[in-house]
């Protein structure tokens, strides 16, 4: 059975990924974390999520719950994410994290700290989302140069980091299928007399509105056509449920920093 910690148990994620461990064979939840002040401080998890008791407090230390685990699971905010990762190397904990929005800086510290132990990082955990970054790479190779790719992300107004990782992640993949930085060939955001596109360039639009989960699509867009890749999420739960098979596959892993390509064995 793998004991499982929860970072940011009572968050939108947290919750959804505390409630699908309770209905995965082989998996349990071992701790459950969340910030000074939280109002989910002190519950029981389980009860927290709308399920029985399972025995398991809120706390605020993941320090002091880290020993009853084996696996943290974190789904909170970059400097969070990167204190999970501190305690995951000490403890020699396997580590899922999904939070999103961290600098490239930060991203570095990632990478240093990360094959420390083993670590499965992705900024999208939906199994949809992870065949669309595959074939986005696939049609940008065999489109190359002519085709103009802008990407489309859309989610809910309480999403703190934009564009999506998701959508910098499909930004990522075409810039690199075409031998570019995507630091160097993304734009941003597009208003007044901008003069005509230039052919590398990658648009990325942002939208923020109501409850939407998450959207994302990639137009390849020629002249007399386009081919677009959508993908729509429907409910966190498919986030949550790629976090917990991401659990089971990392915990049996060597050491090293994997993604979601990796647990889905979509890597080439
Ligand atoms: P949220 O704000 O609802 O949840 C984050 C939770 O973390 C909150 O409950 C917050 O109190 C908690 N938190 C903050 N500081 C903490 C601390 N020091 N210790 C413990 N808990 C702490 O946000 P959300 O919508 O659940 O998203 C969380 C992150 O997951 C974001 O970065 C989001 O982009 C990312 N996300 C990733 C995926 C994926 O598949 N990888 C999917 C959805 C969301």
């Amino acid at each position: 059975m793998v004991k499982a910690i929860v970072v940011g148990a009572g968050g939108r994620m947290g919750r959804r990924i505390v409630h699908t461990i309770l209905q995965t064979p082989g998996i349990e939840v071992a701790g459950a974390v969340e910030k000074e002040g939280h109002s989910a401080l002190g519950k029981d998890v389980g009860e927290l999520v709308g399920e029985a008791k399972i025995g398991v407090i809120v706390d605020s230390d993941l320090r002091s719950v880290a020993d009853r685990g084996e696996l943290i699971v974190d789904f909170t905010a970059p400097e969070v994410a990167l204190k999970s990762l501190e305690v995951g190397v000490e403890r020699n904990l396997a580590l899922v994290i999904g939070t999103t929005g961290l600098s490239s800086d930060q991203m570095g510290q990632v990478r240093a700290m990360a094959p420390k132990t083993r670590c499965v990082m992705a900024p999208n955990m939906s199994v949809g989302v992870n065949v669309m970054f595959k074939i986005v790479g696939d049609i940008a190779r065999i489109l190359g140069d002519d085709y103009d790719v802008e990407i489309i992300e859309a989610h809910h107004r309480f999403k703190k980091d934009a564009p999506s990782g998701t959508a910098m992640r499909l930004g990522e993949t075409v810039a690199d299928v075409l031998g570019q930085e995507l630091d160097k060939i993304g734009v941003w955001s597009r208003k007044g007399l901008i003069g005509e596109r230039t052919p590398t360039e990658v648009g990325m639009a942002v939208v923020r509105a109501g409850d939407i989960v998450g959207d994302h699509t990639v137009i390849f867009g020629g002249i007399g056509e386009r081919l677009e890749v959508t993908h729509r999420a429907h409910s966190r739960d498919n986030f949550a449920r790629g976090a917990v098979k991401a659990a089971l596959w990392v915990i049996e892993q060597p050491n090293g920093l994997y993604d979601m390509q990796d647990v889905l064995g979509l890597r080439e």
